[in-house]
């Protein structure tokens, strides 16, 4: 389950923008048991939007920490969330020590190609 809120606003500078809040609850697989372990994140980044020839000067401005986005073509809202989602998303993620349910631990035991494991959980 992912939300999200994009509000779209004119910056000062007179580039258009917008500010993206994200936050939701995925399962992951732990890297401990492959078990199914819930990751709840939230995020919130300002884009803003403008022709590619002046992008590249914007993004050494080190004083403005927005993300800069090039001017064209129609805005998918849905590819900006997902993209934030992957952003968040931890390289490695694991139930606390000692947490990993008895139940995973078991059925890591009884499954020895891990990487199989690793492609049924990618179809969900
Ligand atoms: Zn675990």
């Amino acid at each position: 389950m992912v939300a999200y809120e994009a509000a779209g606003f004119m910056r000062s500078d007179g580039h258009p923008a917008i500010r993206l809040r994200v936050s939701g609850r995925l399962m992951l697989a732990c890297g401990v048991c492959l078990g199914q372990c819930p990751w709840v994140f939230e995020s919130e980044r300002e884009l803003v939007f403008m022709a590619q020839d002046i992008a590249g000067a914007f993004e050494d401005d080190p004083e403005d920490i927005s993300d800069v986005l090039p001017l064209e073509g129609q805005l998918v809202i849905e590819e900006l969330v997902e993209d934030e989602v992957l952003l968040c998303m931890p390289m490695a993620h694991a139930h606390a020590p000692g947490g990993c349910p008895d139940g995973a631990q078991a059925a890591r035991a009884k499954q020895p190609n891990a990487f199989g494991v690793l492609a049924g959980l990618k179809k969900h």
